[in-house]
């Protein structure tokens, strides 16, 4: 372990277990970096074109969709007075404008897994319907709701190994199609999560272990299975670029709101990260829109930084948090991971602006405070996503980093923040209570 931790002077502190904000050494200018993708951005604008031909099916069969034609999509919220509640409490200054990306009240799942999730559960759905002969690309596919398309679905099994959010996503999204479903859960996974799914039709394993586990073992009965599809959070392309489309609808949000983002208005993003999918797919999106006008930060707990041990070191998916001494253990559902997706490690390497982590006390201190200064209610993992924009302004490292990136005073001043709120709205009224009082 110690040889470990001399592989990037954070490391120490890190397993501790101590807040910290990692700057990325090995962050290079956005062109550079994407040129070297194996992905771009005709694959996501190849997933913005076919969650556009499902939504005449996600309206039929999801009407809470309806408003938006049946496309999955969060508001994008100014929060003045929590800015204001940040900078009286927390003691950073933060110029420019803080923006709530409300991806805790996506439709259907409630979760940034609406993203990623339910692209994976539509893109199989056509891939099997279409070698079946059953569905065109220019047919309008409410056709795939029809009892005879459930009907042959019904033949078929999605898997999924979670913490909690992607089970529900994908257990609620393939029940739906009317897929059998069968989600691996993790020890981390709360209670009403589970109860919820099982209330869909959905068959719940429980695991005594961590996420890992949960997906080691949903993999193998799903391999042992000809008729089963295994959704792979640590390494799938798909959830990735599911998760991508966001930036391309954020760019649409920030035109409505008369918000620029350019060289003299820089967009600063932190986005709470588990095994890296979410916000490395929603990362990915926003540096192939916006390049080197936004910086991204992803934001971990404390005892489970995976992606920041992986990047740090530079080992990526070969390590995990036990390695430098940390439990991986987080009230942050959505955040409890040990080994961090090597895929999106890889990806991200050169893209990450940097990290902060969070002790699980604070998370609920962040959520007091959003509830008292905005009512606005998110789960613990997704408050991990203000620790960003407080230590990046309020460190001297991160004072001096933002110079060196040319982020000078005036620029901030035109700056806009947005904390990627990924999770909450479905988490029942008696346990928002019981988060309350957390920690009190
Ligand atoms: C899953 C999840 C994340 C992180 O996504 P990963 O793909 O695991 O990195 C963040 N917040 C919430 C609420 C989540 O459910």
């Amino acid at each position: 372990m110690e040889h470990l931790l001399n592989r990037d002077p954070v490391l120490p502190r890190v397993a501790e277990a101590q807040e910290v904000l990692w700057l990325n050494p090995k962050l290079q200018p956005a062109a550079q970096a994407l040129e070297c993708a194996e992905l771009g951005m005709d694959d996501i604008r190849d997933a913005q074109a076919r969650l556009d031909r499902f939504a005449s099916f996600i309206r039929v069969c999801f009407p809470e969709t309806e408003p938006r034609g049946g496309l999955i999509e969060s508001p994008l919220t100014p929060i003045p007075m929590m800015q204001k509640m940040l900078e009286e409490r927390f003691g950073a200054v933060i110029p420019g404008k803080l923006l709530l990306k409300q991806d805790s009240h996506l439709a259907i799942a409630g979760s940034v897994k609406a993203r990623g999730g339910i692209y994976e559960v539509l893109k199989h759905t056509e891939e099997l319907a279409m070698e079946a002969g059953l569905l065109k690309e220019t047919d309008d596919y409410a056709k795939l709701a029809t009892p005879e398309m459930r009907e042959f679905f019904s033949n078929y099994t999605v898997q999924v190994g979670s913490t909690g959010n992607l089970g529900m996503s994908i257990g609620i999204a393939s029940a739906a199609v009317g897929y059998k479903v069968i989600v691996h859960m993790s020890v981390d996974a709360k209670q009403w999560k589970k109860d919820l799914l099982r209330s869909h039709g959905v068959q719940v394993i429980e695991y005594e272990a961590d996420y890992g586990e949960a997906v080691k073992q949903g993999r193998a009965q799903s391999d042992a299975d000809p008729m089963s599809y295994f959704v792979d959070d640590e390494n799938s392309k798909n959830l990735f670029l599911g998760y991508a489309v966001a930036a391309l609808r954020l760019q649409d949000q920030l035109r409505e709101q008369g918000i620029t983002v350019d060289e003299n208005h820089p967009l600063l993003v932190t986005i709470p990260c588990g095994v890296g999918g979410a916000p490395g797919g929603v990362a990915f999106g926003l540096k192939q829109v916006y390049g080197d006008n936004v910086h991204v930060f992803f934001s971990e707990p404390t005892q489970a930084p995976c992606m920041l041990v992986g990047m740090a070191t530079g080992l990526h998916s070969q390590v995990c948090v036990q390695d430098v001494g940390l439990t991986g253990l987080t009230e942050a559902d959505g955040l409890a991971v040990g080994r961090p997706s090597g895929f999106v490690g890889g990806v991200m390497e050169p893209l990450l602006a940097g990290e902060v982590t969070i002790s699980d006390p604070k998370l609920y201190v962040f959520m007091r405070a959003l509830l008292e200064s905005q009512d606005i209610f998110l789960e613990p993992s997704a408050c991990a996503s203000f620790q960003g924009p407080v230590e990046l302004l309020k460190q001297e490292a991160g004072c001096a980093w933002c110079e060196k990136m040319g982020l000078t005073a005036e620029k901030l001043a035109n700056s806009t923040h947005i904390a990627w709120a990924t999770g909450g709205a479905l988490v029942p009224a008696d346990i928002r209570e019981h988060y309350k009082t957390m920690y009190l």
